[in-house]
């Protein structure tokens, strides 16, 4: 699935024509070595508003992570992050736009800008609420002024207690794993269970469920979370059965054939990982189908089984999972919506309901899921590079491509990395997150 734009783009002949002639030139994204991922380099301009509350232990744990903190200006690799919690109303804004109007033309190719926030809704003075929300303008702005460079914005949002468990989400968004991650808010809460853990192989030791693993995303997913130490069992329909086993050798992990609709699928899948682990790390719901139709043409069969697909089968196995005390105190659960189940899609109304709900799922389960110690949060990508957006036709899927501020699709291990990230021990302070993984694309933006 090679994007030849973005290829002809960055070839010699191709940079003098597309400057010539004035198309927009999309970069390569820089992402994780496979070798070392989850390395911090180069320097971070650290700023922070007057009263800022978390900038100081922000640049003791980005030095022990391996990065250079500056306090004035880069000579280097420019990544810049602001802590902005101490803006308490609209004069003190001025803070916030004199930092980035110095610094932001030293931002590098694939570069970061990271705003650190309170989260308004925590905030008793109305007046502080109000300019906290404000930032999430300012970023989004901000990312669609840096995309041409492959840089990325993003926000992080801090609520009650969530101070303690900063280090995750900030590395995470500071490493080439968040590549594709552009313009999102990431709001981080007391941690729901212990962090610690080894921040280059995270998952070491934690077993791992993983629907539809056999190809695309799935794939990538599983490959991911066994590069960070997790024993994964992939699952996927029993047509995809040599593919499956295939890949699951690969990676040391284990298969298991199964039609998640199938009525006695969340049993055996339960049965299955509990014959091999008494306790379950987590479970990424990725399995997924598209069935595209104009609503008045679509059968009642386009409709119920992709429905079933994609959130019947989802909802049943997270209930045999949580009848059960397997993902407790440490556990995961990570929904793959789409950027269709928020801004909608022509012809898409079945895809487009299912995958606004398992956004509600996220929504709905966070509350009881913390209270047990288990995370639940949510992934939606936009165009990801994959079968599934191979089969678009040529034009809708250039435009699905260029109509993002980073100019180009995200790859599967894009979305792979952020669940990677959730899954991480790390990531305990991050619950009921919906982040988007589209490069900032404009749909339903
Ligand atoms: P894909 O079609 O390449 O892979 C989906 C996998 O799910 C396949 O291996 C398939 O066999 C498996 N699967 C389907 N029905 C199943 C069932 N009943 N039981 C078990 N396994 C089943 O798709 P992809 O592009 O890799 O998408 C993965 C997920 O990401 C899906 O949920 C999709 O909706 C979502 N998504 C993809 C994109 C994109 O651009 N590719 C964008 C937004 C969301």
């Amino acid at each position: 699935m090679s994007d030849k734009y973005l290829e002809l783009a960055n070839s010699t002949l191709g940079k003098a024509v597309f400057a010539a002639v004035g198309l927009p030139d999309p970069v390569p994204l820089q992402r994780e070595d496979p070798n070392q991922p989850h390395q911090l380099r180069g320097q971070v301009l650290l700023g922070a508003s007057d009263g800022a509350i978390f900038a100081e232990t922000i640049g003791s744990f980005i030095t022990i992570a391996g990065a250079e903190v500056c306090r004035d200006a880069m000579q280097d690799t420019g990544q810049l992050l602001f802590d902005a919690s101490g803006i308490a109303n609209a004069q003190q804004s001025d803070q916030l736009y004199r930092f980035f109007n110095q610094h932001i033309r030293s931002i590098a190719h694939s570069g970061r800008v990271i705003v650190v926030g309170c989260k308004p809704s925590a905030l008793d003075d109305a007046e502080y609420a109000a300019v906290q929300r404000g930032l999430l303008g300012f970023v989004k702005s901000l990312a669609k002024e840096i995309g041409r460079k492959g840089a990325t914005a993003n926000l992080v949002l801090v609520d009650k207690g969530g101070d303690q468990a900063l280090e995750g989400p900030i590395r995470f968004l500071l490493s080439a794993g968040s590549a594709f991650m552009n313009a999102q808010v990431l709001t981080v809460a007391t941690p729901v269970a212990s962090m610690e853990a080894d921040w280059t192989a995270p998952l070491t030791g934690k077993t791992v469920l993983v629907t539809g693993a056999a190809r695309g995303i799935g794939l990538a997913i599983s490959q991911t979370l066994a590069r960070d130490g997790a024993k994964v069992i992939g699952v996927d329909v029993p047509q995809s059965q040599n593919e499956l086993d295939a890949q699951m050798v690969a990676i040391g992990g284990l298969s298991l054939p199964l039609d998640i609709t199938d009525t006695d699928a969340p049993q055996r899948l339960r049965d299955f990982c509990l014959a091999h682990s008494p306790i379950l790390h987590a479970i990424v719901h990725n399995a997924g189908v598209t069935r595209d139709k104009m609503l008045s043409k679509m059968t009642s069969h386009q409709w119920d089984l992709l429905v079933q697909i994609n959130l019947g089968a989802l909802q049943r196995i997270n209930q045999a999972l949580l009848d059960t005390k397997l993902l407790d105190n440490g556990g995961r659960i990570v929904g793959v919506a789409s950027i269709s189940g928020i801004a909608g899609n022509v012809g898409q109304t079945n895809y487009a309901f299912s995958k606004a709900a398992v956004i509600g799922v996220v929504e709905s389960l966070a509350d009881s899921c913390a209270a047990r110690g288990i995370t639940i949060n949510g992934v939606a990508p936009g165009f990801i590079e994959t079968q599934m957006t191979a089969a678009i036709p040529f034009i809708t899927r250039q435009m699905g491509r260029r109509l993002s501020s980073l100019g180009q699709g995200g790859l599967p291990v894009d979305v792979a990395e952020v669940i990677g990230f959730y899954l991480s021990p790390q990531a305990a302070g991050i619950n009921g997150n919906m982040v988007r993984v589209c490069g900032q694309s404009l749909l339903g933006a």
